[in-house]
Formats: structure tokens, C-alpha cells, sequence
């Protein structure tokens, strides 16, 4: 499977300035693969300081922010009732 092949995949190109090879990356390269599969996997490789990725690739990691937990617990009990 490659990443591209991903649900829902979120634009990768379009922030990586100048993707390569994951496996050439240096210190302070961003991780984040934006093609390929196996070992032709290509990280984004922008400068992301000691982060391990740049700051959009970081947002895209994060995902949505999290409900607070009473609501999560609603969300749950709703989930498991619509499954009787
Ligand atoms: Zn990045």
C-alpha cells in the first residue's frame, strides 16, 4: 500500500519543498512521507528545527482536537446504543 492509496490522504506535495528519499534525511529534516511505499517512502524534509516534523506536517499528526471527556463519554454510550 502506498500513502497515496490512503483514505481521506491529506495534500502531502503541497507543503514538502523538496521531498527525498526517507532514508537520506538529515537532523532537523522533517519525517513526514508524502509518497512512495517500502523503501522508495520520500519524507518531506523541510526544516523542522528539533521537531521531528514541520509545522503543518505537526498539525496533520495532531489530527482534530479532542472532546472534552463528558462529551466523549456521550459519544460512546450514543455509539453503543445505535448498536442494539
Ligand atoms: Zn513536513
Amino acid at each position: 500500500m502506498q500513502f497515496s492509496d490512503m483514505p481521506n490522504a491529506p495534500p502531502r506535495r503541497a507543503i514538502a519543498g523538496a521531498p527525498r528519499p526517507w532514508l537520506t534525511r538529515l537532523d532537523g529534516e522533517c519525517a513526514f512521507p508524502v509518497d512512495g511505499g517500502g523503501l522508495t517512502v520520500r519524507a518531506c524534509c523541510n526544516p523542522c528545527g528539533k521537531a521531528v516534523y514541520c509545522p503543518p506536517h505537526a498539525a496533520i499528526m495532531r489530527g482534530p482536537p479532542a472532546l472534552p471527556t463528558a462529551e466523549l463519554e456521550l459519544e460512546i454510550i450514543r455509539f453503543l446504543e445505535r448498536r442494539r
